[in-house]
């Protein structure tokens, strides 16, 4: 069955303020272009996975460092083996971490994985192959030896000096093991941000207050904290604010005094309560833009504060602050750690959609396998921006273009999915 990923539009179109009304690519240019890089700070590797490098990470050594031994076993010289030798005098032990040491001609060294190969050896014979008794060890019949086998060459994954991590990349478990390996006890890391969300509207209480018939659970802020939590920024406290210009002057001025990001939620569209942009504006926070040509979300506002703090205002209804949330707020903050932009992502639409109002929509969806293996978006109807329950059972949202309106089965999407981590 097709679906209607709504019909009306709220607000004003781009018809009656065309210059109030930017489109989602200039939404999120001008967004990044207007975000500052994050301060770099240096910390411990133990308490960096998670953390964006802002240097780049090079070898300390060959790797391997010396001709590494890959099997269990002996360590001959071939060309002992080419002449017809079977029987080889144990001259002694090397163990990993053991100094190298130097074969004799016409004797083996039991050797270990890991140890360095002894000098005068070119060739690992692995213990299954050969038994040892009388102090010789001696080959299986028939075994066949090749020169240089088992050994993993010095220098062969890389050499000193190579770059094993780019600055930029968000620091992995495998990551860390890197960064060990090159020896480092502390790294450079873009300082994470101090981010501030705050809640506004008389109609919002948190849980475990009691609420009347009137109000509303108050849900968007702590959302906003799990997603940006989700995404390694944990220094994130959230507000909630009545609509009351003077208080919220007062506290969103504190709040831009202590952090380097501020995300709002409600109070940014053309009703009588909705204070925020001029707030903001009297606060010195330089409006970048106010609305974008998209639904969800179109009255988003985003400015830049006195001391470079970035402003996300972002409409008050669930599925519009998570939507807005996803496409602006985390792009800007990975950009302003020093992450480069992610490849995108794409999925081929499961059904037939249709979307009519000249704007852009993020249409959630579930992710589903197609016959061929193929990723396919399954669209999940959230009746209005409100509805925000269904939500949980999306994995993100697919961009339907402004310049269509019918989206027919198998059209192939960008896809945002709610995690932007792999
Ligand atoms: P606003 O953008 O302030 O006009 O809010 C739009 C709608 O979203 C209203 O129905 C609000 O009650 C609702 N809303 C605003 N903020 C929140 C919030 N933090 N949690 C849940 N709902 C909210
Ligand atoms: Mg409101």
């Amino acid at each position: 069955m097709p679906v209607s990923a709504g019909t009306s539009v709220t607000g004003q179109s781009p018809g009656n303020r065309p210059d109030a009304v930017i489109s989602v690519s200039e939404a999120r240019e001008a967004i990044l272009a207007a975000m500052p890089a994050f301060d770099i700070e240096t910390i411990p590797v133990g308490s960096a996975g998670g953390r964006v490098l802002r240097q780049a990470v090079v070898a300390e050594r060959d790797q391997p460092p010396f001709d590494r031994v890959m099997m269990d076993g002996i360590a001959i010289a071939f060309g002992d083996f080419a002449a017809g030798k079977r029987r080889f005098p144990v001259q002694s032990t090397q163990a990993a971490g053991d100094e190298q040491q130097v074969l004799e001609p016409g004797k083996c060294i039991e050797i270990m994985t890991g140890a360095s190969l002894p000098r005068g050896a070119d060739c690992v014979v692995p213990v299954e192959r050969i038994t040892v008794a009388g102090g010789d060890a001696r080959l299986e019949d028939g075994y066949v030896a090749e020169a240089n086998q088992f050994i993993h060459p010095r220098g062969s994954d890389h050499g000193l000096g190579a770059e094993l991590l780019a600055a930029g990349k968000r620091i992995s478990p495998m990551d860390i093991a890197i960064i060990h390996s090159a020896g480092l006890t502390d790294i450079d890391v873009s300082r994470s941000p101090t981010i501030r969300t705050i809640s506004t509207g008389n109609e919002l209480v948190p849980a475990g207050a009691p609420i009347e018939p009137h109000q509303v659970r108050m849900s968007n802020g702590p959302a906003v904290v799990a997603l940006l939590r989700q995404h390694g920024y944990t220094d994130c406290e959230h507000d909630h604010l009545v609509d009351e210009p003077q208080l919220l002057e007062e506290r969103i001025a504190a709040h831009l005094a202590a952090a380097d990001v501020l995300v709002l939620s409600g109070g940014v569209s053309m009703g009588k309560a909705d204070y925020v942009p001029q707030v903001l504006g009297k606060l010195g926070v330089d409006v970048v833009f106010h609305k974008i040509s998209q639904r969800p979300g179109k009255p988003m506002w985003f400015g830049m504060g006195p001391q470079g703090q970035a402003v996300f205002a972002l409409p008050g209804n669930p599925v519009s602050t998570l939507v807005c949330a996803r496409q602006y707020v985390l792009p800007a903050l990975a950009r302003s750690a020093g992450e480069p932009d992610p490849l995108p992502e794409f999925a081929a639409l499961a059904q037939d959609v249709s979307f009519n109002p000249s704007l852009t929509c993020f249409l959630p969806a579930r992710l589903v396998s197609g016959t061929g293996g193929q990723v396919l978006a399954m669209p999940v109807a959230t009746n209005t921006s409100g509805d925000f329950t269904a939500l949980s059972a999306t994995d993100g949202c697919v961009e339907l273009p402004l310049e269509e309106s019918q989206f027919p089965a198998g059209t192939v999407l960008q896809l945002h999915r709610w995690s932007m981590r792999a």
